[in-house]
């Protein structure tokens, strides 16, 4: 059962994905359905005895390509639609045992060459309308399956935080020209207080309004709308800034950081691109080392945020722990 159902209250659509009840809950150690296939051993997602970095449809997709018809029949006030999209998965590496920050430069940034590949290429498709590279990392996020991997989701409509951010940005060129993507980050970057880490080509902050104590930003210096634009130099720089802060994550609390990385990046239409400033968000549950932030009354019930810290002393306490030179 999968289908898109329309929340006519906060006019945005809702997917059903029953079929993921059944997916696998964290397996016994020797088994594990992300590691390659080893000879005599249990088949896994991936029938081969290694590989480099991998991407493919998830098992238990909640938008695809040729989705079921709706299991209940929507009407204009609740309207409901087949869940087109797609869902994959991409594998970091076939070692079960490392995290994103512990792979090489290198790696890191065959990955960003997987994301543009893939925005490329679901982006092609006439029912797609946006593509978002992500990952959950920890156990904190609910994550099942601690094999290093991210996803890919790709969306038949501009989804509510996207259209937020775009419309911000639509907001603020008629108000002052120009792009609001590069203006907040030239604005971080004169102020400072914020600033984690940067490069060349990009810059991590903690953002003004963080909603999260340890919420960073990392930020294309210049203009760039998809991760298809960005040019090999920079897409190496990405890969150095994006190591070293998570590298600066783990030090903060001397323990492996849990947090949700997603890339905000522009529509496949064109018209969005000049006012959706690619960037990449951090959102790490983690108030101190042992306590959790929570979403309660206010950031569940009314979408105000509560922030028991300063982003200026949290990107403090994170700017130094990030090393200089990525
Ligand atoms: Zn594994
Ligand atoms: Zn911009
Ligand atoms: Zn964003």
């Amino acid at each position: 059962m999968s289908e898109l159902r329309w929340n006519a209250l906060r006019g945005e659509w809702t997917v059903t994905a029953t079929h993921r009840q059944e997916r696998t809950f964290f397996p016994p150690p020797d088994y594990c359905p992300l590691c390659p296939t080893r000879p005599g051993g249990f088949p896994t997602e991936v029938p081969y005895e290694t590989y480099d970095l991998v991407s493919f449809e998830n098992r238990f997709p909640s938008l695809q390509r040729l989705p079921p018809e709706p299991a209940v029949s929507g009407d204009d006030l609740q309207p409901v639609r087949p869940a087109y999209g797609a869902c994959e998965v991409v594998l970091y590496t076939p070692e079960h045992d490392v995290t994103l920050a512990e792979l090489p430069v290198s790696t890191i940034d065959r990955l960003v060459r997987v994301w543009q590949h893939r925005t490329a290429e679901m982006g092609a498709r006439s029912d797609i309308a946006y593509v978002m590279p992500f990952e959950n990392k920890g156990e904190e996020v609910g994550v099942t399956l601690s094999h290093p991997h991210g996803q890919i989701y790709a969306y038949p409509f501009i989804p509510p935080h996207l259209a937020a951010e775009l419309a911000q940005a639509r907001a603020h060129r008629a108000a002052h020209g120009g792009c609001l993507g590069c203006s907040l980050v030239a604005r971080e970057e004169e102020d400072g207080r914020r600033i984690v880490g940067a490069n060349d080509d990009w810059v991590a902050y903690v953002p003004f309004a963080a909603r999260w104590p340890y919420e960073t930003h990392v930020v294309a210096r210049r203009h760039a709308a998809l991760l298809t634009d960005l040019r090999p130099r920079q897409r190496r720089a990405l890969a150095r800034l994006l190591k070293a802060l998570l590298l600066g994550f783990d030090r903060l609390f001397d323990r492996s950081f849990p947090y949700i990385m997603v890339v905000h990046q522009a529509p496949v239409d064109p018209a969005t691109h000049a006012d959706a400033h690619l960037h990449i968000e951090f959102y790490p549950p983690l108030r101190s080392a042992g306590k959790l932030k929570y979403l309660a009354g206010s950031e569940a019930g009314a979408g105000m945020f509560i922030d028991d810290t300063l982003p200026e002393t949290t990107a403090r306490a994170l700017r130094a722990c990030v090393d200089r030179g990525a």
